[in-house]
């Protein structure tokens, strides 16, 4: 997506002067258009998936920056337009992590005051004893340390799942983009997570072994890269937390240098992210098929399906932390 205040183009869509073009479809729009795009988008984003239904009851992972943002005042305007049963309820997860988390939830806190949202916060001092800074400064100097998202990842995972079930959520709505989904895909292939892939099939048959542990998620920003997230959050002029988190610019992970190799893609095919997001579509409906038979082991501590190890992650890792 390019911004430019000179392009001698006239908008594909209402015919006054655009400033946008959009290389991966070759539309120019003005802001307007660009915004109603956007919110197009979502809205046939949910309906092609069947993703909500008129009396679902909705928690939005709420963190405070531009995904989250962009997806919870879009879910306001869904149901003010749509669905007027149920009111959203926003729920973050405050991992511990100085300099960022705390500047995020004010912030997440402040957007909720002013759209009056329901908003609960989960910390894992309060879950498990310690923030995650402080996981982080147990193991860093140790053979075991397998840096901060790994932790991260698995135990807030947990907590948004378990915290939506409690507040009586049918469907857990998640801020992840169309840059997500083509990351996350490249690196499971990479690393051969062929069973995860097919875990991630968004049309699974019900299988009330499993589901009952699970709530529902889904993310209706999934067709739309992040620059142009980015893009519709400044125009909206929302006020959203504009940082990184500190371990994802510190710690070595590959998944940081798996989106440089995308963007770099992008500079030559600007499709590339749709391209993988319609690989992850195909590829995990055909893994799905041939996994789905697969036998289901249960977590020996909590009773959460495991895949074939004995304890899941979450457990192991509170194990390892005795928390
Ligand atoms: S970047 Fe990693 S450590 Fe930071 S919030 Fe995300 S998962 Fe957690
Ligand atoms: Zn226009
Ligand atoms: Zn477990």
């Amino acid at each position: 997506m390019k911004y430019q205040s000179s392009i001698e183009k006239n908008c594909s869509f209402c015919g006054n002067r655009a400033n946008l073009f959009r290389q991966h479809s070759g539309q120019f729009l003005c802001n307007d258009c660009y915004i109603k795009s956007i919110e197009k988008i979502i809205n046939k984003t949910i309906s092609k998936y069947d993703m909500l239904n008129p009396d679902d009851s909705v928690v939005v992972a709420f963190s405070g920056g531009k995904d989250s943002t962009v997806l919870l005042y879009n879910l306001i305007r869904i149901q003010q337009e749509t669905y007027h049963s149920k009111d959203l309820i926003a729920l973050t997860i405050d991992e511990g992590i100085k300099g960022y988390r705390d500047e995020s939830i004010s912030i997440a806190k402040e957007f909720c005051k002013k759209f009056d949202i329901e908003h609960h916060i989960i910390s894992f001092k309060h879950e498990f004893g310690f923030t995650l800074n402080e996981i982080v400064n147990q193991k860093i100097n140790s053979d075991e340390y397998v840096y901060a998202c790994n932790y991260c990842a698995t135990l807030r995972r947990r907590l948004l799942n378990d915290g939506a079930k409690e507040l009586g959520a049918d469907v857990l709505a998640m801020g992840h983009n169309l840059t997500d989904i083509a990351e996350t895909f490249l690196m499971n292939i990479l690393f051969k997570r062929f069973q995860l892939i097919s875990n991630q099939y968004l049309f699974k048959q019900a299988n009330n072994k499993v589901d009952k542990f699970f709530i529902k998620k889904i993310s209706p920003l999934m067709r739309i890269p992040e620059g142009e997230i980015f893009l519709y959050s400044n125009l909206k002029d929302f006020n959203y937390y504009p940082s990184h988190c500190p371990y994802r610019e510190k710690d070595p992970i590959l998944r940081k240098r798996v989106l440089e190799f995308i963007q770099e893609c992008k500079k030559y095919s600007p499709e590339i992210e749709f391209n993988l997001f319609n690989g992850f579509l195909e590829m995990s409906e055909l893994f799905y098929n041939q996994h789905q038979q697969k036998h289901y082991n249960f977590c020996e501590v909590c009773g959460y399906p495991c895949g074939n190890v004995k304890t899941c992650l979450y457990c192991s890792y509170k194990k390892e932390f005795k928390i």
